[in-house]
């Protein structure tokens, strides 16, 4: 079964060090031109993964593929790349993961030939036992060509025994467990799906009369296509010359939304679960300054550009304070998370902010970020402030301590690395300088999400790195298979 061609030569297995996803997805079925589409829809969800990109396009008689490490607009750059990916169905794929010798084979969408036709497939989450089920696959003689977890759904409707394409997928994800956001492409359809608790994000669009799948609408502003509706947890969408049909193969359980998208992963423009990410962080600074703000009083809000803003802005305004940009972040440098080795973060930080001295000197600050992981971002840029002559520094965090690592597709490190996992709000204000330091309360995230606290009753999010309340097992993880993994550094 030919899968990615890039890979056909390489041997890999799922190593102790699995693969992180932390991707976007984008699926068109019934556009002039669907790869152009999908080139930009990618480009629009570039923040969701920059290691690498592909597309694959259906034209009524063959598949066209391409695909390759970087952004898109390195991968996906000349009008002939583009031109030649022919159809009116395509799918598409940013990829977030490990670095090194993974890269090029687990670039997606993947490609199986079928004896039932060819079939492209693209997810953003992670399986949870996904080497164990890659263990049972490999005694029963499957070969294995990339090491993401996806390949694993792949084998599985290989063998199933139903008959249909959509019946085969459905009896794959039986089978799976974890997060994920996939979006499928056939020789006759375009299929959407949602994990049972709908962990991650993936919405439905329309242009003209051309179905859209997304894992944010950002993806469709940018082709001018409208918003439709969120694709629901556990719902199967098959998009086909007939229209769109739901189906919902998994017993119903309740939403377990990633709060983390909320906070920080999303891009602020888009809407998720219909509510505006921008405005959800907003909510989630104004209340984060009603819990904690200083007693003495400060001069300026200034937040951590650019993850920082929204929650800064809300944060101001309902302390009444002013709002001022105290960093400027240069643009045209990379996320410094992905630079490969600790001196080059280290220099990256640099490269990306600097000190706006006439905000900041003598002034007493409110500094606004979305998140502390490891700490070093934040001690970096303390250091930054008290040098351009800060007088005060008391740091907000718009999320309460991440503590407890994501086993469900957002990157984070392993709990040894998580200071929060280490250090108590006092001990982290400590050893990353700051005059205070405080994190949201879990109640007052749920508030700002309008809930009035954090309920099982109540609409409920995965809030795991916050809580270390998992709402899927961790099959892999429990049984040492997940080992430590391989993941990059956030700096
Ligand atoms: P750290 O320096 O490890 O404390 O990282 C904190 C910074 O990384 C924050 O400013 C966040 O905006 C950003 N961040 C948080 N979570 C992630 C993630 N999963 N991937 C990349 N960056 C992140």
């Amino acid at each position: 079964m030919p899968l990615n061609p890039a890979a056909a030569t390489t041997i890999c297995q799922i190593d102790e060090e699995g693969p992180r996803e932390e991707c976007a997805v984008f699926g068109i079925y019934g556009a002039e031109e669907a790869a152009a589409h999908t080139t930009l829809g990618l480009h629009a969800l570039q923040h969701r993964g920059q290691e690498a990109t592909g597309i694959v396009s259906f034209d009524g008689k063959r598949f066209h593929a391409q695909r390759g490490v970087g952004e898109v607009g390195d991968v996906l750059n000349k009008e002939d790349v583009i031109s030649r990916l022919l159809g009116y169905a395509a799918i598409g794929h940013n990829r977030y993961a490990t670095t090194g010798e993974g890269a090029v084979h687990n670039i997606q969408p993947l490609f199986a030939e079928f004896a039932f036709g060819g079939f492209a497939i693209a997810h953003n989450g992670n399986l949870t036992n996904a080497r164990a089920l890659h263990q049972k696959l490999l005694s029963g003689g499957s070969l294995f060509q990339s090491t993401t977890d996806t390949e694993v759904i792949v084998h599985l409707i290989a063998r199933s025994v139903r008959e249909s394409l959509v019946d085969r997928l459905i009896d794959a994800l039986h089978q799976v467990e974890g997060a994920y956001s996939l979006v499928a492409l056939s020789q006759k359809k375009l299929i959407g799906v949602r994990d049972p608790l709908g962990i991650r994000p993936l919405v439905l669009g329309r242009l003209g009369d051309a179905h859209i799948l997304a894992s944010e609408t950002c993806a469709f502003d940018i082709i001018g296509a409208e918003y439709v509706r969120d694709v629901a947890p556990g719902e199967l969408v098959v998009i086909d010359a007939e229209g769109l049909h739901s189906h919902f193969p998994f017993p119903k359980k309740p939403s377990r939304f990633c709060v983390f998208e909320f906070i920080y992963f999303a891009r602020p423009d888009s809407l998720m679960e219909g509510t505006s990410v921008y405005e959800a962080r907003k909510r989630i600074g104004a209340e984060l300054s009603r819990e904690s703000h200083p007693p003495g009083g400060v001069d300026v809000v200034v937040p951590v550009p650019d993850s920082g803003v929204p929650a800064a802005i809300g944060y101001a305004a309902a302390a009444g304070v002013p709002f001022e940009y105290g960093i400027i972040r240069n643009h045209y440098v990379g996320r410094t998370f992905i630079e490969p080795t600790a001196q080059i973060r280290h220099l990256g930080v640099k490269l990306k902010h600097n000190p706006n001295r006439a905000m900041v000197e003598g002034k007493r600050i409110v500094l606004v970020d979305d998140s502390i992981v490891r700490g070093t971002t934040s001690r970096k840029i303390i250091e930054m402030m008290r040098s351009a002559g800060a007088r005060e520094i008391h740091m907000r965090i718009s999320s309460p301590p991440i503590a407890h690592p994501c086993y469900y597709g957002i990157d984070t490190p392993e709990r040894d690395e998580l200071i929060a996992a280490r250090l108590d709000p006092e001990g982290i204000a400590k050893e990353i300088g700051v005059d205070s330091l405080a994190f949201i309360s879990i109640d007052g995230l749920y508030r700002a999400m309008g809930q009035e606290r954090r309920d099982k009753a109540a609409p409920f999010y995965c809030d795991a790195c916050f809580t270390g309340d998992y709402p899927v097992r961790l099959l892999d993880r429990d049984h040492g298979a997940a080992g430590k993994r391989e993941r990059p550094e956030l700096v």
